[in-house]
Parts: structure tokens; C-alpha cells; sequence
């Protein structure tokens, strides 16, 4: 289907509104795909917060394990200490094997190893499992118990008399109640005539994992600041970029639309001022160069309309002697007749593309007026099919008229209207190949149309869409009785669009063409569809099948009111 093209701006869909969150996802994609800005600092957002999140990251990592041990090089040295406080007091005591003074020594060394160490978790497990009479019993304290040292950590510092043992373990919270990280450090200690100890000091970690809560804590804050902090400087630093390059698209618009005086504001010196300038440079070209062809065309339009005024004196004079020679061309020998003939024709031929030149220059020139007056399509129709009944009949074809609708009056220019018509019908009749034409006639509250249908010879989409331009014809060897200048369609589009209506054409090669021309009720300006689609649906069905589908309406009287029809007249 091929209809007139009109130039239309592609408006951009606005974005629907943010109250309603389920066009949050539409509406997000759009700004992404049409704002720079949004999609610039979503992506700087984007890349920050994961650079930040990482270092965050990496950086708590980093202060956990720091924290953890100087912690730990801490209760190390702070279980030597008490260790070896309490060994060199074993070492100095001689109990002699007496179970009191054993028990003495032992009671004496666990309060010094209570004071020496800042922890009060303290245990001391015999290794010797033989049982003895004067050994001092195992102890334990602050709630550290047996099961809290594994027993990994146990055959450590029963293996190796020398050496310190550490684990990482859970730990009674010193506040009661719960567990918290701690470690709990282990090595021997020597009791005389009893032998060695397993000697265990635990330290809780809380106030190192609180530290490093808070750190962990702030530098989340800090880093959900930075984002935010950089997100909205990309937002003002990418705003003065561009909010300039955001006028230059609207400016390049306007002058696109054909408002050649609009310039840009030039502000500065750096880039954006340069791109500023050479676009303004630009567009002066442009405006010169366009008024230049401008005043080249008023010239030419000028030449036309001169040119086609002059020709009509002369040629009324030659209409004159070819009539004459042509009323005389029985007295002639038949080849000076046919000559006179020939003569006749073409004169008339030249007539009419003068006539039409000069209608053309006037609509170049800007200066046709319409001579509106209430019209009844349907009945102009009527009158039209009926003054060119005999040239149908010439070739042999049936006109039919269907008329649904438009018979009230509407408001347009009558003679146009019939030329319009006139046209569309002789070239229906011209092409259509002696089969019949439909014409129809309807209306709906907006517009009223007239469709001219032809079985005929059709076109293909590509010559359709030419249909309507100045001089075009689709196949000059085709025969042609009436017109022929090729300016018909594209005076009655002008008619047309004059009126604030349209001309729109659907053709099919073999299948006929269906041009219809839809004129607007009110305002001189089409809102809504026309009552006649362009594509008449029957996908080139012959004349007689499709006069066959259509039931032939008799029009009522010029003085009978119109049948009545819902929402149409
Ligand atoms: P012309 O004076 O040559 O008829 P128009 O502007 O009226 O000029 O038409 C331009 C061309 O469009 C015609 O020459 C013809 O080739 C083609 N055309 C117009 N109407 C029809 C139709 N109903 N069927 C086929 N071709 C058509």
C-alpha cells in the first residue's frame, strides 16, 4: 500500500510517569539509551562503587589480620612472662616431696600467674598420668575448662618442653554469657619432685573485634559516601558538558525543521565554544546557500508564470485558426485533414498544460485562495460522474457510485473539490482498463472522503509512490485520450492539502489503483482517521467481483434529507 507521505519530526515517546513502579524498568532503559548524562554517571557510579568496595574490602581484610597479630605477639609475650615468673619460683622452692608444702608452692605459684598475666583464664593439666600421692592437683580458672583446649593443642605442648603453642579458639564472653573469639596459649611448666605441667593462659579477642567492627563499619560509611560523593560531581561536571551539547542537538533540530535563524550561544574559548562557532559558521552557509536557491526558484517560478502568461495570447490566437482549419477539414485531401486533426488535438493538449502551469505557479507563488462554500460530497460525486458520463461511455466503462455517507454540507472550495474529482475519475477511466470504477462516498465525525476504485492497470509501489509528483508519469507509451500533462495529481494533492485534507493512493500492479481523498469537518485540519481506508481490502479483485460484493445505493434527491446513519452523515 502506498499512501502520501508527509514529513513527520520523530517525536521522542515521553517517558511515562515515575509514580507508577512498574514503568520504572521502561522508563530507566529509555534514559539509558537517551540521556549521555544518566548513563555516564551510572557507569562512573557503577566502576567507583566497585573500586571501593573492593579497597574496602581489602583494607579490612589488611586491619583484621593486623589487629589479630599484634594481638597475638601480645598474649604471647604476656604468657611467657607469667610463665616464666612462676617457674622461677618453682625453680627456687626445695618442698622435699611433703604433699602441703607441694600444695602451698602450687596455690602460691596460680595467684602469681593470675597477677603476672592480664588473663584470668588460666589451667594446668598434669602430664604424668601415673597417679602419685603428692602431686598437686590440675586446675583450672575464670571458666576456662579442659574441653576448651583441643587436644591437638594438648599433644603440642606435651611433645616439646620448650616451646610456646598457640590456637585460635571461642572463648566464655568476659562479660558473660555467649562466646567470643580468643586464643588460648599453652606450654610446660616444672614442678619439682611432681614433674611437668601443661600450663594454658586464654585471651579473648573482643575488643580487638570490636575495633575492628568500628573500623569495618566507617569505612563502609566512608565509601558509600565516596559513591555518592562522586556521583553527584559527575552529574555537575557532566551537566556543563552537556546541557551544551543538549542545545546544540535542539539548535540542529530547528534548523533542520527549516527555522534557518537560529544560532547557538557562543560563550569562552575552549572546545565547546569552537564546535559552538563552526555550527554557527554552518548554518550561515546553509542560510545563504538555501536562500540563494530560494530567490534561483522565485526566478524560475517567476520565468513559468511569465512564460505561460505570454503563451496565452498567441495560443488563444492559434486555438482560434486551428478550430477554424479543423471545422474545414472535410474540404481538405485526407492527409492535410488528419493534419488538421492533429493540429486541434494538440493544440487543446497545449491548452491544458498551460492552464495547469499557471495553476501551478500560483500555488509556487503562494497566492490561491479557497472560495469556501457548504458542499455535499456525495452530491458533487454525483454531478461529476454524471458531466463525464460520456467520456466513460467512450471507453467502454461502468462508473458506479456507492454512497454510505457525506451528504451534509461541509465547508470546502467546489470547484477545486470537482477538479479533484474530475481528475481522479478521468484518470480512473484513462487506466482502468473498460472495466467499471466505484466511487465511494463516506463520512464520520471527523472528515469526509471520496474514493475513486479502478480495476485497471495498477502500479507498482515504486511508481505509486511517485504518483503525485510534478510532470511524472508512469508509463509514457501509454495511450492517453484525456490529460496527460503529468500535473493533475500534483494540482489535486495541492487542492487537497489547501482544503487541510489529504490525497492518499493505494495501487497494485494489475490490480487497479484506490485513490482517496479525505477533507476534515471542522478547524481545516484532519484529526482522526479517514472514513475510507486507502487499501480497499479486496487485493485487486476484478471490477465485476468487486461490483458484485458492493449492493448499488440509489442516491436519494438533492431535496430528500439524507437516510439517517449513526456517528456519520
Ligand atoms: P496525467 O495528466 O498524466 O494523468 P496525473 O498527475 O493525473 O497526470 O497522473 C500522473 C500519472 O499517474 C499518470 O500519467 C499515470 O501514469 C499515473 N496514474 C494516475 N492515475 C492512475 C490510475 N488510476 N491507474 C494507473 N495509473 C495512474
Amino acid at each position: 500500500m502506498t499512501g502520501t507521505t508527509a514529513t513527520v519530526t520523530a517525536a521522542r515517546p515521553p517517558l511515562r510517569g515515575w509514580r507508577d513502579w512498574r514503568a520504572w524498568p521502561d522508563n530507566l532503559i529509555r534514559l539509558w539509551r537517551r540521556s549521555l548524562r544518566f548513563r555516564t554517571v551510572m557507569i562512573t557510579l557503577a566502576l567507583t562503587a566497585l573500586t571501593i568496595m573492593i579497597a574496602c574490602v581489602w583494607m579490612a581484610l589488611a586491619i583484621q589480620d593486623d589487629l589479630f597479630r599484634s594481638r597475638l605477639t601480645q598474649v604471647l609475650s604476656d604468657a611467657q612472662r607469667a610463665t616464666l615468673a612462676a617457674q622461677t619460683t618453682l625453680d627456687a622452692s626445695e618442698p622435699q616431696g611433703d604433699t602441703v608444702q607441694l600444695q602451698n608452692l602450687m596455690r602460691s605459684v596460680t595467684d602469681q600467674l593470675a597477677q603476672q598475666s592480664t588473663s584470668d583464664m588460666i589451667a594446668a593439666f598434669r602430664i604424668d598420668t601415673a597417679a602419685s600421692a603428692i602431686a598437686p592437683q590440675n586446675f583450672t580458672s575464670g571458666g576456662l575448662t579442659e574441653d576448651t583446649v583441643s587436644d591437638g593443642l594438648r599433644e603440642m605442648v606435651q611433645s616439646d618442653a620448650g616451646k610456646q603453642w598457640w590456637q585460635s579458639v571461642v572463648v566464655p564472653a568476659p562479660t558473660g554469657g555467649g562466646e567470643v573469639p580468643g586464643i588460648i596459649v599453652g606450654q610446660q611448666i616444672l614442678v619439682p619432685d611432681v614433674g611437668a605441667y601443661e600450663l594454658y593462659f586464654a585471651y579473648d579477642l573482643s575488643s580487638a573485634s570490636q575495633t575492628l567492627g568500628f573500623i569495618q563499619g566507617t569505612l563502609w560509611v566512608v565509601g558509600i559516601a565516596l559513591v555518592l560523593l562522586i556521583g553527584a560531581i559527575s552529574w555537575f561536571v557532566l551537566r556543563s558538558v552537556t546541557t551544551p551539547i543538549g542545545e546544540a542537538a535542539e539548535t540542529s533540530a530547528m534548523l533542520a525543521s527549516g527555522e534557518l535563524g537560529v544560532r547557538l550561544d557562543v560563550h569562552g574559548e575552549d572546545e565547546l565554544a569552537t564546535l559552538g562557532r563552526s555550527f554557527n559558521a554552518m548554518a550561515d552557509s546553509l542560510e545563504s546557500q538555501i536562500k540563494e536557491l530560494a530567490d534561483l526558484s522565485l526566478v524560475q517560478q517567476r520565468f513559468v508564470s511569465d512564460v505561460s502568461h505570454e503563451l496565452r495570447t498567441p495560443l488563444t490566437t492559434i486555438r482560434l485558426a486551428a478550430d477554424m482549419i479543423n471545422d474545414q477539414r472535410d474540404d481538405f485531401d485526407p492527409s492535410t485533414a488528419r493534419a488538421a486533426e492533429l493540429l486541434n488535438a494538440q493544440v487543446q493538449r497545449f491548452e491544458t498544460l498551460l492552464t495547469d502551469l499557471l495553476e501551478i505557479s500560483r500555488y509556487d507563488a503562494g497566492s490561491v485562495q479557497l472560495e469556501l462554500e457548504a458542499t455535499s460530497l456525495a452530491h458533487l460525486a454525483e454531478d461529476v460522474i454524471g458531466s463525464m458520463q460520456q467520456v466513460a461511455e467512450q471507453h467502454d466503462t461502468d462508473v458506479r457510485l456507492v454512497a454510505p455517507g457525506g451528504y451534509s454540507p461541509v465547508e470546502m472550495d467546489p470547484r477545486r473539490i470537482r477538479r479533484i474529482v474530475r481528475n481522479l475519475l478521468g484518470n480512473a477511466i484513462e487506466h482502468g482498463e473498460g472495466r467499471p470504477i466505484v466511487v465511494t462516498v463516506d463520512s464520520n465525525q471527523h472528515a469526509v472522503a471520496l474514493a475513486v476504485r479502478d480495476y485497471g492497470l495498477g502500479m507498482d509501489p515504486v511508481d505509486a509512490e511517485r504518483v503525485f509528483d510534478r510532470f511524472w508519469r508512469a508509463d509514457p507509451s501509454r495511450k492517453r485520450t484525456l490529460g496527460g500533462t503529468g500535473l493533475g495529481l500534483s494540482i489535486a494533492l495541492g487542492d487537497a492539502r489547501l482544503h487541510g485534507g489529504e490525497l492518499a493512493v493505494w495501487s497494485q500492479l494489475g490490480g487497479g489503483s484506490n485513490f482517496v481523498l479525505t477533507l476534515p469537518r471542522h478547524d481545516g485540519r484532519l484529526s482522526g482517521p479517514s472514513p475510507i481506508p486507502v487499501d480497499p481490502g479486496d487485493d485487486g479483485a476484478s471490477g465485476s467481483e468487486a461490483l458484485g460484493l458492493t449492493q448499488p445505493i440509489v442516491l436519494p434527491d438533492h431535496d430528500r434529507a439524507p437516510a439517517p446513519r449513526g456517528g456519520t452523515s
